[in-house]
């Protein structure tokens, strides 16, 4: 038996077949992006792995147990990113970019690496898009954010998602209430699942989050809500949010017991979920994070940003149906009928490319009902042979391939027949 290579477990590799979803959501992506005047980054793939751990925070799930990390061959640590906020901040810092203007909105669109276990909707490469707003301590700039990822759902035509908010509060007063929730969930630790004991004093947070039907339970009945715990000035923060979402008509939950994986988050934190995905369902999530920059190395600076997933997305659509058929993209496939016309056919091909419309040909020296299968299959609109006869007249049948109608036409009159 031949030993196969497979791929490494939690990638998959995206074929011909199905890219053009991709691509299609790419595009459309870009074009929203730049309506709302986001300019693009891009970052390297690997970071130092103490960005990750100073930004995402050491008691995460990602830095945790999920980071790709590796010493290089000069005993670097460095890890292959699990997220993209952190690299973004990096190079925002590395850059000055408070230099150039004291107010920059900027996207992504990348790989990242997580050792998570693979499932529907959760792999260890996958790919994320996301935007970032550096340098405004304003509502309005958290709604920018918001409607941006609205707009974008709303704009690829998915139905069946909503848009869930709340607010952790600022960095002292969040500090506070992480005091009171522990002390006020202390009884109740014994009745707690394993991963959410384990969290208690490192993250508490996160036992918003379990699953586990008992730590549900005992957390609707015993847990305070942050919002309670809040300063005036921080829920007059939130109601202005809401406020001017209100005014923008873009629909949402308030979910109180909503926190986010990722320790930088202050005030505003959202996310939007999917009814389509089953347990993986959150499609972005995103927030306020107005100490990253400064906990990075930089000048103070409030920043509001969010992530999405592509996989998640696109499995969604695909639910709703939202894809066509890949349109044709071959308007014309050739099959030279012998040796002798094969060198000018080559010849033709690159010309009617270099006009403007796609060509291919046979690379195989088929007979010529195979190269016009191999047409079909391509979804050519038109198919020529070319023969002896063609070349001594200068003239060749271009065949229809949906009506199966023949006209002649002359060789060098090819590119006015195709444009007319
Ligand atoms: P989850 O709740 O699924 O663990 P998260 O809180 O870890 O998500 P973020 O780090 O905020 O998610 O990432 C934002 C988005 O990226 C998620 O809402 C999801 O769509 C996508 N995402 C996160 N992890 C994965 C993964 N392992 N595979 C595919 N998509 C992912
Ligand atoms: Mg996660």
């Amino acid at each position: 038996m031949k030993n196969k290579i497979k791929s490494v477990k939690g990638t998959y590799d995206l074929l011909p077949s199905e890219i053009y979803k991709w691509q299609e959501v790419e595009n459309k992506l870009r074009s929203i992006f730049s309506l709302y005047n986001f300019l693009e980054i891009r970052t390297p793939i690997f970071e130092k792995s103490k960005l990750f751990s100073r930004s995402v925070g050491e008691f995460t799930d990602i830095v945790n147990k999920e980071m790709y990390s590796f010493l290089d061959k000069g005993k670097e640590s460095l890890t292959l990113r699990p997220e993209l906020t952190a690299s973004v901040v990096r190079s925002y810092i590395e850059h000055n970019f408070q230099q150039i203007s004291s107010i920059h909105k900027l996207w992504y669109y990348g790989p990242l690496f997580r050792q998570e276990k693979p499932q529907s909707g959760r792999y260890r490469q996958f790919y994320q898009f996301g935007a970032e707003i550096f340098g405004s301590a304003y509502p309005e700039s958290d709604v920018e954010l918001i409607d941006l990822a609205y707009t974008i759902y709303t704009k690829l035509g998915l139905k069946k998602w909503t848009l869930y908010i709340n607010t952790l509060g600022k960095k002292e007063n969040r500090n506070k209430y992480i005091g009171v929730l522990k002390e006020s969930m202390l009884p109740y630790k014994d009745q707690l699942c394993k991963n959410c004991k384990n969290r208690f004093d490192k993250n508490i947070l996160r036992l918003f989050d379990c699953k586990n039907r008992q730590c549900k339970k005992v957390m609707n009945e015993h847990a305070p809500l942050i919002i309670n715990h809040l300063s005036v000035e921080e829920k007059d923060y939130f109601e202005e949010v809401k406020f001017i979402l209100d005014k923008l008509n873009i629909k949402y939950e308030v979910d109180p017991t909503m926190v986010r994986g990722l320790d930088y988050y202050t005030n505003t934190i959202f996310e939007v979920r999917s009814e389509n995905l089953g347990s993986q369902d959150a499609l972005c999530g995103g927030g306020r994070y107005d100490n990253l920059v400064e906990d990075l190395g930089g000048n103070s600076t409030p920043a509001v940003g969010f992530a999405a997933g592509m996989e998640r997305l696109l499995i969604a659509m695909e639910k709703e149906k939202l894809f066509k058929n890949e349109s044709d993209k071959l308007d014309i496939f050739i099959a030279p009928m012998n040796e002798n016309v094969r060198k000018k056919a080559i010849q033709i091909v690159k010309e009617i490319r270099y006009s403007g419309y796609s060509v291919d040909m046979d690379f195989q020296r088929r007979s010529v009902k195979a190269m016009m299968r191999e047409a079909n299959r391509k979804n050519a609109k038109y198919s020529i042979v070319i023969g002896e006869n063609e070349l001594q007249s200068g003239e060749i049948n271009i065949k229809n391939m949906d009506s199966g109608k023949m006209e002649t036409v002359k060789i060098d009159k090819i590119n006015d027949f195709l444009s007319t």
